[in-house]
């Protein structure tokens, strides 16, 4: 009898299969609020070292002069960013989480890319070596780690390769990605505690 009155009533936790497809499904319904979440492309991340970036303008605004951010693209000082999705393979599954990173091309390659994504055939360009230029996980890593980015066809947003042997990321990247729980922990270093409350109620 006693039984009955043990029962927690907090939420069970839900299985890593169920955790993975919340993560990744295109818009999950949260059973707490109802809210549409899309965590596959839910981190954001800020330029390394600016905490307090300004908010973004259109793009034309890179061609003035001092720091600005839009949404693709920043400057700061001398450096030029491009905003890129850093790919997480989903362990277990054929999906991916993509971490929205910022990486440092040269003042060429900048140039290079930002006309070629008006053209739309960015993806012509190859590779581009770039620096990553956000701190993924947030307390610990290499502050500026080597990758390429990858442009896409049509204007998309390019994808970001960590090639740094040293980054705490790259295995997972480049082989068998992150199991869920793991990346639930890391979107929690990243800041995104809140949303992980709603994917696990
Ligand atoms: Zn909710």
């Amino acid at each position: 009898m006693l039984k009955l009155f043990r029962r927690s009533k907090a939420p069970k936790p839900i299985s890593e299969a169920e955790l993975a497809r919340r993560l990744t499904a295109p818009g999950y319904r949260c059973a707490c609020c109802g809210e549409v979440w899309d965590a596959a492309n839910a981190v954001r991340l800020r330029p390394f070292g600016w905490a307090h970036p300004p908010a973004p303008l259109p793009d034309e605004a890179l061609d003035g002069s001092g720091d600005v951010v839009t949404e693709r693209y920043a400057r700061r000082g001398r450096d030029l960013l491009v905003r890129a999705k850093l790919p997480i393979p989903v362990r277990g599954t054929d999906e991916h989480v993509f971490l929205q990173v910022w990486a440092n091309l040269s003042t060429g390659d900048f140039a290079r890319f930002r006309s070629a994504q008006g053209r739309g055939d960015a993806d012509r360009l190859g590779d581009l070596f770039a620096w990553l230029y956000s701190r993924v996980p947030a307390a610990s890593g290499p502050v500026l780690s080597k990758g390429v980015i990858v442009p896409v066809a049509g204007g998309g947003m390019p994808v970001y390769w960590i090639t740094d042997p040293k980054h705490p990321l790259l295995a997972a990247q480049q082989d068998g990605g992150l199991t869920a729980p793991e990346i639930a922990a890391l979107y929690e270093d990243l800041g995104a505690g809140e949303l992980l409350r709603h994917l696990r109620a």
